[in-house]
């Protein structure tokens, strides 16, 4: 379905879970207040809704969280988005530390494509990152999580699985990860994108460096770069090749460039808020819709749960701004707005 702006809105983020087994410094502080059991739909809620979803024209749909491998049932739930909810492909975001075991299960249940967060290959900057430091404070314990990251990269990757690596470059925090990272690419085909930090709760205390700096450190040590014109995933990121490299480098300008003007996004929080825009304070909740009496999913509930999704779609905005006053809203009231939260 088009927005009021003519934008195709195809692509839904559904966050499963706030929890999260790291505390990534810019994204999820220690001893935040978790959702409780009840508020979090269960995995057939969830499914409902992307179904009403694919119905309003929803094609695409990347399962995030908090950390969306805590889940339980979640490979079942990627089958059901395929073949329950009709998406046309699924893919997932994930910090990676529990996706080598879960590979198997996800590719049998279509997996299209994995997307795996990770800022340091170095351990120390690893675990100043993760926050896994203040956490666990066994160094032992905190290389070993590094080494599965990496490792199940390698196996999905080795699987034919379509593999991204993100990574958020923070000024005197991983900068010098950027060459170690981009190095993955030469003689892996996955693609390393590096993503520029959007200031939302506590990353409004760093600063990113932005894509036009990232990719100028990696010219100046790999390079020449050249702009890769084939077609990579469903979002904004723009994509280099270097010389004789089996993969990819991607940015996303997410704050130098900005790409509200094809945005095909919403996002669902995995206790049910639907939400056009990042920077906006909309909190349309499916919850009471979904769970309200007669219990179950029936036509007349699917049919005022599309009606929600179009409206969220409609009314969404023309642009991001995420300046303490926006369009009259408060910053205050866009608290809830955080990638843990609402699925990155
Ligand atoms: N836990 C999973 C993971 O890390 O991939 C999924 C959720 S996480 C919120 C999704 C993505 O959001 C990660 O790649 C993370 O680096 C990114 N992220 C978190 N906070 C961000 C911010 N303020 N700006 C840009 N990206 C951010
Ligand atoms: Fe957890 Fe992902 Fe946020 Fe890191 S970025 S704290 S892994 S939700």
């Amino acid at each position: 379905m088009r927005d009021s702006f003519g934008r195709n809105i195809d692509y839904l983020r559904v966050s499963v879970t706030d929890r999260c087994n790291l505390r990534c410094l810019y994204c999820m502080p220690d001893g935040v207040k978790l959702k409780k059991r009840p508020e979090i739909l269960s995995l057939e809620e969830l499914v409902h809704i992307c179904r009403a979803a694919v119905s309003c024209g929803v094609k695409k749909i990347k399962v995030s969280g908090g950390e969306p491998l805590l889940r339980r049932g979640l490979c079942a739930f990627i089958a059901a988005l395929k073949n329950e909810a009709g998406a046309d492909e699924v893919t997932l975001t994930t910090n990676g530390v529990l996706l080598e075991e879960h590979l198997p299960s996800l590719a049998k249940a279509g997996l299209n494509a994995v997307n795996v967060s990770l800022d340091a290959l170095n351990p120390q900057i690893f675990i100043k990152t993760t926050g896994l430091g203040a956490a666990a404070g066994s160094a032992g314990f905190n290389n070993e999580t590094l080494n599965r990251v990496v490792s199940a990269i390698f196996r999905a990757a080795g699987m034919g699985l379509n593999v991204k690596i993100n990574c958020v470059p923070i000024e005197g925090l991983n900068e010098s990860e950027i060459i170690p990272l981009s190095l993955l690419a030469e003689k892996t085909a996955v693609a390393v994108r590096f993503i520029e930090l959007m200031p939302l709760g506590r990353a409004s205390f760093y600063r990113g460096i932005p894509a036009k700096k990232v990719l100028q450190i990696i010219n100046e040590a790999c390079g020449p770069l050249t702009a890769f014109t084939g077609k990579l995933g469903n979002g904004p990121a723009s994509y280099y090749s270097a010389p004789f490299w089996k993969g990819v480098i991607g940015v996303i300008p997410a704050m130098s460039r900005g790409f509200c003007e094809t945005c095909n996004r919403l996002r669902l929080s995995a206790d049910g808020v639907l939400s056009s825009c990042l920077s906006s304070g909309e909190n349309v909740s499916l919850r009471e819709e979904l769970r309200k009496k007669p219990e179950g999913f029936g036509p007349e509930k699917e049919a005022a749960v599309k009606k929600i999704i179009q409206d969220v779609i409609y009314n969404k905005k023309a642009f991001n701004d995420f300046s303490p006053v926006y369009n009259g809203e408060k910053a205050e009231n866009r608290k809830d707005k955080l990638m843990w939260k609402i699925g990155g």
